[in-house]
């Protein structure tokens, strides 16, 4: 620990979610209980310097764009001032990666932004928010950590690797091939890799722009799968769409019927991306592809990506 301030921004989940019976761990409410409760009943904290601040209260299956902006903006307030040391932020596990994803490309910190989360109400028999909190706080105060990552049970995740891979456990999170940063053990981060890279990241007036733009570029996710055509892209055309990006089979393979209204889709300006439906490994680009690879970037990931290089070409 520093000494510094952490300060912890609340933008709901089930790590804030309620349910009538404690023996139910699926059947709750999520964000019903505010910041300041939640760390209220945590007594391990109450001796540390924590500033709170509710920036959302919201089941993360409903993230938006409007919510990212001004989350990256208090980030972005907190993260300047000398006294603090690090960000902890809770949220719900849905889209906790692409959360952590976007503050990651706005931000690059050099002081460290932390996602914490729970698979189970602040309401249950045995919650795990509480103890994925305390690890969070850690890491956020512990000295060299850098970068946006994700703690959850014990385990501490890159925002580029991290994806939620299972429904129901506790330790729904991985980081894939890439691994874990590392790990918290009894407060102590024991790292196995770098913490993310820092970087600039983008200038306030741009984070500015992205919270009161009345309109995102829009970039849609379609699917490639067993008996796919092309009609949905058509679809999509018909409404006006400014990127797409395909979930591809295997190493960024296409139905051809999809493949082809996707490269007519191109070819009439729209930006594609391939990315694969696979939860391990990246789709590896040959020089005579005709649409682009996504990389290691999941689908939503992808899509996050061309949404904000679309946003910076259009400013
Ligand atoms: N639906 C919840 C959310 O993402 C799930 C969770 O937090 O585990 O907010």
């Amino acid at each position: 620990m520093t000494g510094k301030k952490i300060v912890i921004l609340g933008t709901g989940g089930t790590i804030a979610g309620t349910a009538s019976a404690a023996q139910d761990n699926i059947g709750y409410t999520a964000a019903q209980v505010g910041i300041n409760e939640l760390l209220g009943s945590i007594a391990a904290l109450e001796k540390l310097p924590l500033v709170a601040e509710q920036v959302a209260q919201i089941d993360s299956k409903d993230m938006g764009l409007d919510t990212w902006g001004r989350l990256a903006l208090r980030c972005r307030h907190w993260l300047a001032q000398a006294d603090v040391a690090g960000i902890v932020i809770t949220h719900g596990t849905d889209t906790l990666e692409e959360t952590a994803f976007f503050l990651q490309s706005v931000l690059a910190p050099a002081k460290p932004v932390v996602l914490t989360c729970a698979m189970r109400p602040a309401t249950a028999v045995t919650p795990d928010g509480p103890q994925n909190v305390l690890d969070a706080v850690a890491v956020a105060s512990a000295a060299g950590a850098r970068g946006v990552v994700v703690v959850c049970a014990g385990t501490i995740h890159a925002a580029a690797d991290v994806a939620k891979q299972h429904t129901y456990r506790l330790n729904a999170f991985s980081s894939g091939d890439a691994g874990p940063v590392g790990y918290v053990e009894e407060g102590q981060p024991r790292l196995s890799r770098n913490w993310p890279e820092a970087g600039p990241g983008l200038p306030v007036r741009t984070l500015q722009a992205m919270t009161t733009a009345t309109q995102w570029p829009r970039v849609e996710i379609v699917m490639s799968h067993a008996g796919a055509n092309g009609r949905v892209v058509e679809a999509l055309l018909a409404q006006g769409v400014d990127g797409l990006v395909v979930a591809a089979t295997g190493n960024g393979t296409l139905h051809h019927e999809l493949e082809a209204a996707l490269v007519k889709a191109q070819g009439a300006g729209v930006k594609v991306l391939r990315a694969t439906r696979c939860a391990q490994g990246r789709v590896i680009a040959r020089p005579d592809d005709t649409l682009a690879s996504a990389g290691a970037l999941s689908p939503v990931k992808a899509r996050i990506a061309l949404m904000l290089e679309l946003f910076a070409a259009a400013a």
